[in-house]
């Protein structure tokens, strides 16, 4: 038998999954990975192994409660990976507000703090709580850890998370937090493993998928971030707003007559890359689209990308490096290009080749600051912290 971690991320319509198993020269082996897609309508269940060859599918024709899918999923594990038992399970949970700087293995204490949160996270927090009380209902022996995607950020100084508020709403925690920590934590991990001296440096981050952000590290420690109190500020995503001036809110209240829901719907689901092209929020259509809207759209991207580059970079005093990362940054080679190009003025440049080559190093050996593109994996960060938390409760028992 050997010792599986269970990787949890659960969201509002699907939730994804991991195993992962303890090999003896220490490092964790993907055992495999799927989703359920789906959740509260006709869910599906897809399962696959490393290669991506399908190792289960399933298919519900109704509605079926969580508790049953997260059942069919334990069942599904116990079936198929018979020499696998699980002894922990890792959640990513969005939110640790100010109590969290690191994962946390999961109490009734623990869980209070969490769900005090939830205003600060509605659309993603609840989802993530009732996963794990979920799991603490059907397998309560299992242990759990939080991994938060707030806590990397938790290193930003007070300048890089203040708004210039009366002090009684920073009091209460209204500050810029930071999100995507996960996948950059695991990115500041694996420079550290294939340039140590880049990593070592100041370097900025592009986390670049259907939600965007990007991250100024020094050293290896969040210095800034894009993104604020809420996953909603920094860059335009796939259909949220990005930056946005709040008097853009008090227009949509006072002369829209458009009320809190209206405006939530708006800035999360109809906005973005979306919002502008009127086309898709999707990079690879609006890429291939001859719709001039499609084309403004991925121009106000680079766009933004660039500025807030600049920006990251005056908050760290100086920038040695770029990284490209998540599904945009990893597959869009012409993307990475046109932000190298754009931004020459920071000493940024594309090696062709190595860009169309993939991961690793982009950019000529004679750029002034080197662009890197390394595949983000923050699933293994979860189970690489829920594994370090376990070890260190035994060790303490
Ligand atoms: P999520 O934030 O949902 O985890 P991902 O990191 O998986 O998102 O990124 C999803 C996004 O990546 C999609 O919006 C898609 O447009 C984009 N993407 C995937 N492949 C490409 C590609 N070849 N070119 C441009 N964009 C791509």
């Amino acid at each position: 038998m050997s010792d599986g971690v269970l990787v949890l991320n659960a969201g509002s319509s699907s939730s994804k999954f991991s195993v992962y198993v303890g090999r003896k020269n220490g490092e964790l082996e993907l055992s495999c990975k799927g989703q359920v897609e789906g959740i509260g309508v006709d869910p599906t269940f897809v399962a696959k192994a490393p290669d991506g060859t399908i190792l289960g599918e399933h298919r519900w024709h109704a509605k079926v409660e969580r508790s049953n899918l997260l059942s069919y999923l334990l069942g599904w594990i116990e079936l198929h990976l018979g020499d696998v038992e699980l002894k922990v399970a890792g959640h990513r949970v969005v939110h640790g507000g100010r109590e969290y700087s690191a994962p946390a293995l999961i109490n009734d204490s623990v869980l209070e703090v969490l769900e005090s949160l939830v205003p600060l996270a509605p659309l993603h927090q609840p989802h993530n709580l009732a996963l794990i009380r979920t799991m603490s209902k059907l397998h309560p022996g299992l242990p759990q850890v939080a991994c938060f995607d707030t806590a990397f950020h938790r290193t930003n100084g007070f300048l890089a998370t203040a708004f210039a508020l009366p002090r009684w709403l920073l009091d209460e925690g209204v500050q810029r937090y930071g999100f995507h920590g996960l996948s950059y934590e695991f990115i500041a991990y694996r420079l550290r493993r294939i340039a140590p001296e880049v990593a070592a440096g100041k370097v900025v981050v592009c986390h670049l998928g259907s939600g965007a952000s990007m991250c100024a590290m020094d050293n290896g420690r969040s210095v800034a971030s894009t993104m604020g109190f809420t996953a909603l500020d920094g860059l335009p995503m796939g259909t949220r707003t990005g930056q946005l001036d709040a008097g853009v809110l008090l227009y949509l209240l006072q002369e829209k007559g458009m009320n809190a829901e209206e405006i939530q719907r708006l800035l999360y689901h109809q906005s973005g890359l979306l919002g502008m092209s009127g086309v898709s929020n999707d990079m690879r259509v609006l890429m291939a689209s001859d719709e001039p809207h499609a084309k403004e759209a991925v121009d106000f991207f680079i766009y933004r990308i660039g500025r807030e580059l600049g920006s990251l970079a005056a908050a760290m005093g100086g920038l040695d490096a770029v990284v490209f990362t998540a599904g945009i940054g990893e597959h869009s080679l012409e993307l990475r290009a046109r932000v190298l190009r754009d931004n020459a003025w920071l000493g940024l440049a594309v090696d062709d080749e190595a860009n169309l080559a993939g991961e690793g190093r982009i950019s000529p050996v004679r750029a002034k600051c080197s662009a890197w593109l390394i595949p983000t994996d923050e699933e293994l960060m979860i189970a690489m912290h829920t594994r370090e938390v376990l070890k260190a409760r035994a060790a303490a028992e």
